[in-house]
């Protein structure tokens, strides 16, 4: 492969004029091109399918010592381009006055090309170091499905820190809430609408249950700094036609939650709120991530960023969730940093951009903390 020294902002620009719009997906070639430069920097790399045209990549390098490898991860997939006509075309990659343009730009794709440059870059120490390994996920943004099936397949390995690239402006977050989403199903028997007193209403049961939702209170303690868990109803369906009772009702509840909230127990507490007309399912059980910011690598990290942000960090959490979820799960919830070029509000939005200096500052900031966690 013909590459000069790699540079992040062209690498990003390379990855946002590979399409990978999800549905459907369609990661294998952002995942290989990567796997190419880092199989080229000497790094082992394996790759693991979820489906056509879409891959996740394990680059690994380094496994000397006792300390456990630090760990990298970035999602290469985007969310669709939404409804409204954009100004700038999603997939050319333009620059205008220190932006680069384009889906996926902020979310996250500057983020892990700027991971993958400061791993390259520092390819040639890493050998006998406890090593870097870059978890680099399909399937991110339709619940984290490309992170959970490299957990189930358990071949995460192991790690003892986790950078988390999702956009932060370069600040680093020490966590994130959790997120629950439960469908709530109630039954019912159907009838003529003209004689309902023959049927058993299932839209009724349903609105039994939302009421009960909206009164909900959360039992646990806020969290320090995630304030309290939240729970909004955000679908509600039922009834197949207006002249029959409705035999099945579905409610959609969105959950998120905070460090401490314990999901199988909050399943019960509501299972029991809601009753025995109510059937719970979870959707997606994304589990809270946080690190206490006295945590002595946590506070390594903000000492890094401190120079690139010109500002000592004080901790604060992202507004939204990561695969932090599920690889945490299998590394058993090492310290994690979320920290990004992107900037959080393009993420998901029309005219999405990063901010081109910003890229190349994170670079000088990862390549320091993986001397600092490797190399010394
Ligand atoms: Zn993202």
């Amino acid at each position: 492969m013909a590459v000069k020294a790699l540079d992040a902002v062209q690498l990003t620009t390379e990855l946002i004029r590979m399409n990978t719009v999800n549905p459907p997906g369609r990661e294998e070639p952002c995942a290989r091109y990567l796997g190419a430069l880092l199989e080229a920097a000497g790094f082992r790399t394996t790759y693991h399918g979820l489906g056509q045209e879409r891959v996740s990549l394990i680059a690994a390098l380094g496994s000397g010592g006792t300390k456990l490898p630090l760990c990298f991860t970035g999602h290469v997939d985007t969310v669709p381009l939404g409804a409204a006509q954009w100004r700038m075309d999603p997939f050319a990659a333009d620059t205008d006055a220190g932006k680069l343009y384009g889906r996926g730009s902020s979310d996250m794709k500057c983020g892990v090309a700027a991971f993958t440059v400061a791993a390259v870059n520092m390819a040639k120490h890493l050998g006998p170091s406890c090593g870097v390994t870059l978890v680099i996920t399909a399937g991110e943004e339709t619940g984290c499905e490309g992170a959970f099936r490299l957990y189930r397949d358990g071949v995460l390995g192991k790690a003892g820190a986790l950078v988390v690239a999702e956009p932060s402006s370069n600040y680093p977050f020490v966590g994130h809430k959790g997120a629950l989403w439960l469908k709530a199903r109630t039954h019912g028997v159907t009838a003529h609408g003209s004689m309902p007193d023959k049927g058993v209403n299932a839209v009724y049961s349903a609105a039994r249950a939302v009421s009960r939702l909206e009164r909900f209170r959360f039992p646990n303690p806020p969290h320090a700094l995630m304030g309290q868990a939240t729970l909004n109803v955000g679908t509600f369906h039922g009834g197949l036609n207006i002249n029959s009772v409705p035999d099945q009702a579905e409610i959609g509840i969105d959950i998120r939650t905070v460090p401490t909230v314990d999901h199988g127990e909050l399943i019960r507490l509501l299972a029991g709120q809601l009753g025995a007309e109510v059937e719970l399912e979870a959707l997606m059980d994304l589990t809270a991530v946080y690190t206490d910011p006295a945590d002595e690598w946590v506070q390594c990290v903000f000492e890094v960023m401190t120079s690139i942000l010109g500002e000592a960090p004080v901790p604060r959490v992202a507004t939204y969730f990561t695969d932090a979820a599920a690889l945490n799960r299998a590394y058993s919830d090492p310290p994690t940093v979320i920290l990004g070029p992107g900037e959080p509000q393009m993420a998901h939005q029309t005219d999405e951009y990063c901010v081109v200096e910003r890229v190349e500052k994170s670079v000088a900031g990862y390549e320091e903390i993986i001397r600092r966690w490797c190399l010394s």
